[in-house]
């Protein structure tokens, strides 16, 4: 991914930190407490199948023990002045998001189904872009930092859309006692990040395989 002077921005108000914190932890760290709770809902499950005449629906079963990446769409304005500024209002989680084990990305029916929704509900504000997790709940600020997994993967940045809509990368990790002392390194290449809880976050933006700085409100 290039970096170079940038001519957007990207400001995130503080209900759209409320909703990726939400969305983003939410997709961490329950689909793997689910996975090694229900190992008897996957026997029940195999024995479902071979008994296709009962009436009963199988229960729910979560396939993932590392947690769920979630993506969605921004909703927000865009101000035109010497640079672009993107203004994320809202952070809307796509539940039926399209996922393989190395991607995720929300559909072309959710989407439209959004535009929809939002131009009912308010002229001023637009789908201006769509964001994802990265679930790295089980690595610490460091290896996270170390290892580039805050930033947009190569198959991130090519499904990245050549149009006027900018991308979010939002990382989770968490806080454990060996590195409770971590001092993120708050201006590094633009890429926003705070801590809550026991959790750090990451918001990197991209548009177009170049980085955008991103803004956060400076307490939440
Ligand atoms: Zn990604």
């Amino acid at each position: 991914m290039r970096t170079r002077k940038p001519n957007f921005e990207i400001s995130i108000q503080p209900e759209a930190i409320w909703d990726l914190i939400y969305a983003v932890t939410e997709s961490a760290i329950v689909p793997p407490l689910l996975m090694r709770e229900n190992r008897k809902r996957i026997d029940h499950y195999k024995k479902f199948l071979k008994q296709p005449k009962r009436r009963n629906t199988p229960p729910n079963i979560i396939f993932s023990s590392t947690g769920l990446e979630i993506s969605g769409f921004l909703l927000g304005s865009i101000i035109y002045s010497d640079k672009r500024s993107y203004i994320v209002e809202r952070a809307i989680p796509s539940v039926s998001a399209n996922r393989s084990d190395d991607w995720v990305e929300s559909n072309y029916q959710s989407k439209l189904l959004t535009h929809r929704l939002n131009r009912h509900a308010s002229q001023e504000r637009k789908v201006i872009g769509n964001f994802h997790s990265h679930p790295e709940v089980d690595k610490s600020p460091n290896f996270v930092e170390g290892h580039r997994l805050n930033r947009p993967s190569e198959a991130d940045l090519s499904f990245s859309k050549y149009d006027r809509t900018i991308d979010l990368v939002i990382t989770i990790s968490s806080t454990e006692d060996r590195c409770r002392n971590y001092r993120l390194n708050e201006n590094s290449d633009q890429i926003a990040c705070f801590s809550y809880m026991s959790f750090y976050y990451w918001v990197c933006g991209h548009k177009n395989r170049v980085q955008v700085p991103v803004n956060i409100p400076s307490s939440i």
